[in-house]
């Protein structure tokens, strides 16, 4: 019997222009830390979804057509990482729309899938799954099904759900992966909370959700394995966010190589064909949406 296959994302940003100050220009090193990440996937055989900037797009259109040719999906993380709860609607569907046409153009080929800069969708911005749905989209991945400080959605699913948006399109989250421990969900694999935490602590939820016959999406930044980049950075750069985003990035990459040889892997749009068999089920229906709040449905929706 074939292995479950599990989600595989990376968020192609260049480190200062994303988390120190948006009006930063590219550095060079988004360019060569992702060929970096292609190198090592094309060595182990393994694809995956590569949410891109549109400015990293525009940038370096080189380096999209190659996330394209090593037979990756190519979609949009926003065009400048502005985040989503600090965006109007239109001013979002502006963004969105300026991100896909500049991953389209480089890539050449058709994007289904977004991710908000930092998980920026809270339980109060429902409105940019519909806009995403109006505008074509398939999927998105930005919900953080956990209570986090900064982002995160306690009420959602932790497993992928259909949305049942107004316009009628269907459309799918895969929420980031997290593991339940003492009644409490915690992230479990992916970005700091991989690089920092022990491997056995991420093996041991993919391989938990695995066995309920369910997928885990995990998020990765090519720059997580830039052990140099804050090192050398000229930018005046907090203490605490030299260790909270630079602590033990040396790791990163033999860590990934062995998640990727313990489980089976693939792009989040793969799973777009056996929607039934993702969700399971589940789905947030935002149909009577805004007038009152979404619901969460179990089983009730036909898959
Ligand atoms: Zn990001």
């Amino acid at each position: 019997m074939p292995r479950l296959q599990n989600i595989l994302t990376f968020d192609v940003e260049d480190w200062p222009q994303s988390t120190l100050d948006l009006s930063l220009p590219l550095t060079p090193r988004v360019r060569d830390n992702t060929h970096r990440v292609l190198d090592l996937l094309a060595g182990v055989g393994v694809r995956g979804t590569f949410f891109v900037l549109g400015l990293v797009a525009e940038t370096f259109p080189d380096l999209v057509r190659r996330i394209r040719e090593g037979g990756h999906e190519l979609a949009s993380h926003g065009y400048s990482h502005r985040p989503v709860h600090g965006m109007r609607p239109e001013e979002f569907r502006t963004d969105l729309r300026r991100s896909i046409a500049s991953i389209e153009d480089a890539g050449g080929t058709r994007v289904l899938g977004y991710r908000a800069p930092d998980f920026s969708i809270l339980a109060r911005d429902w409105w940019a799954l519909e806009i995403m749905a109006e505008e074509g989209l398939r999927y998105d991945s930005s919900i953080f099904p956990f209570a986090g400080p900064r982002y995160g959605v306690r009420a959602a699913f932790a497993l992928p759900f259909q949305v049942l948006s107004a316009s009628g399109s269907k459309f799918v989250e895969f929420p980031l992966t997290t593991v339940e421990c003492l009644g409490v969900r915690l992230p479990a694999a992916g970005g700091g909370y991989f690089r920092l935490a022990p491997y056995c602590v991420s093996r041991a939820a993919i391989a938990r959700l695995n066995r309920r016959g369910a997928p885990a999406t995990c998020y990765f930044h090519p720059y997580e394995m830039d052990a140099e980049e804050i090192a050398r950075s000229r930018q005046a750069i907090p203490w605490s966010l030299r260790l909270s985003q630079g602590l033990m990035r040396a790791r990163v990459a033999g860590k990934l190589r062995r998640l990727l040889g313990d489980f089976s892997w693939c792009p989040a749009g793969d799973w777009l064909g056996r929607p039934g068999e993702a969700t399971g089920g589940r789905a947030l229906d935002l149909t009577p949406w805004p007038g009152s709040e979404p619901r969460w449905l179990v089983r009730e929706v036909a898959s």
